[in-house]
């Protein structure tokens, strides 16, 4: 939300040549003074007729305010009077006062830029070449080159335009799913289908670790709770062809094998994000209806689809993809019986890095166990891209 808080109009700041918004320059007020907030900038904006400079939006820790209306030019670029940028472009200011001129800007305030600018973007439908840092007018250093890094910015921006793709290449690795569910007390069951996601969902262009951060989500790290148990090895909350109420257990589907639980999962998710081959003819998904297709490709579309909740999508994203996703583990410990000194252990990480050899379900490599010819032909296989 930006709240609106406008120049008086006889102030010469706001020019008011009508404009029709062709991008959005970033700014940082390079004011480091802690009373330096929106409001202040907002009072000095309207206090003297005198002003030249002024720009659309500043945006704070805790608010976004509007000086200027969107549809008026204002003098923010310093590229001139007849300036593409002064009288094209909506300028915003990030105000840096809870940081010195050294540091990081602090979160609250970058993540309400981010989502400023995102609000903007989405306003006037703009691409990624129409957000930029003011930094392209004539190399000024601003937004301040300490406090962010600018095309991060834009990315930050444009990935909340845009949501969070469920077709993706995997944004983590089994073994930062499987650090990250046993540090939030996953059961042995659920740590251990990490692998099943990370060779089923690819093959469908699904991300696993979303659909692994929803299924923690769905079955409480593999704990249950509700009114189904790990014996239906329904990893997904999945409920029957008829389906029914969340309160009746005959209502939710049970499968052979995880194996199955989890291609059922996959499948869904598939539909909802359009991949291609989909709807499938013969699933294990007993809701592959073929009226979902493409109805979700992110996370975020997920709310109100695959539950009722308007924050199911978002909730995967902050409480469980994120922390997922930035679960740090050392690469050496990969195997719990793999020391790093040992000489194989660099091949061993390779072959495991590129899937060809994955070690065993309980986190071991036995690296000095004989290889059986079936094992030989699985790996032989997996080297010439097959499955
Ligand atoms: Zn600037």
């Amino acid at each position: 939300m930006i709240k609106q808080d406008f120049i008086p109009k006889l102030n010469r700041n706001r020019p008011g040549y009508p404009m029709e918004p062709q991008g959005l320059l970033i700014h940082s007020t390079n004011n480091w003074k802690k009373s330096a907030d929106a409001e202040m900038h907002a009072k000095y904006l309207k206090s003297g007729q005198n002003h030249v400079a002024g720009w659309h939006v500043t945006v704070d820790a805790e608010q976004a305010i509007q000086h200027i209306p969107f549809n008026e030019n204002a003098w923010h670029a310093g590229d001139g009077s007849q300036g593409h940028y002064n009288r094209n472009w909506i300028g915003m200011e990030t105000c840096t006062n809870l940081v010195t001129r050294n540091q990081k800007l602090d979160d609250p305030t970058y993540q309400n830029a981010v989502k400023t600018a995102a609000e903007i973007v989405k306003m006037f439908h703009f691409t990624r070449d129409q957000v930029q840092p003011h930094n392209v007018v004539k190399g000024k250093n601003c937004p301040w080159d300490k406090h962010f890094d600018r095309d991060q910015f834009r990315e930050d921006v444009f990935k909340l335009v845009e949501g969070t793709p469920i077709l993706s290449e995997p944004t983590a690795t089994i073994r930062q799913a499987q650090e990250w569910a046993k540090g939030r007390g996953a059961t042995r069951t659920f740590i251990d289908i990490a692998q099943l996601y990370w060779s089923i969902d690819p093959k469908s262009g699904v991300n696993p670790a979303i659909a692994y951060a929803q299924s923690a989500k769905e079955t409480g790290f593999g704990r249950f709770g509700g009114v189904i148990d790990e014996t239906y090895k329904n990893p997904c909350g999945m409920k029957t062809t008829s389906g029914g109420g969340n309160y009746d257990p005959e209502a939710h589907q049970r499968f052979k094998s995880w194996e199955e639980g989890i291609t059922a999962h996959c499948d869904h998710l598939a539909l909802y994000a359009g991949a291609e081959g989909y709807p499938k003819s013969d699933p294990p998904d007993p809701r592959h209806f073929s009226w979902i297709f493409g109805k979700a490709k992110t996370v975020e579309q997920l709310s109100g689809r695959w539950a009722p909740s308007e924050t199911y999508g978002q909730s995967i994203l902050e409480d469980y993809l994120k922390p997922l996703e930035q679960m740090e583990v050392d690469i050496m410990s990969r195997f719990s019986d793999l020391s790093d000194d040992r000489w194989s252990a660099s091949a061993i990480e390779k072959v495991a890095e590129q899937g060809l050899m994955v070690g065993y379900n309980d986190g071991t490599f036995k690296p000095t166990e004989p290889v059986t010819r079936e094992e030989l032909a699985v790996i032989l296989t997996r080297l010439k891209g097959g499955n």
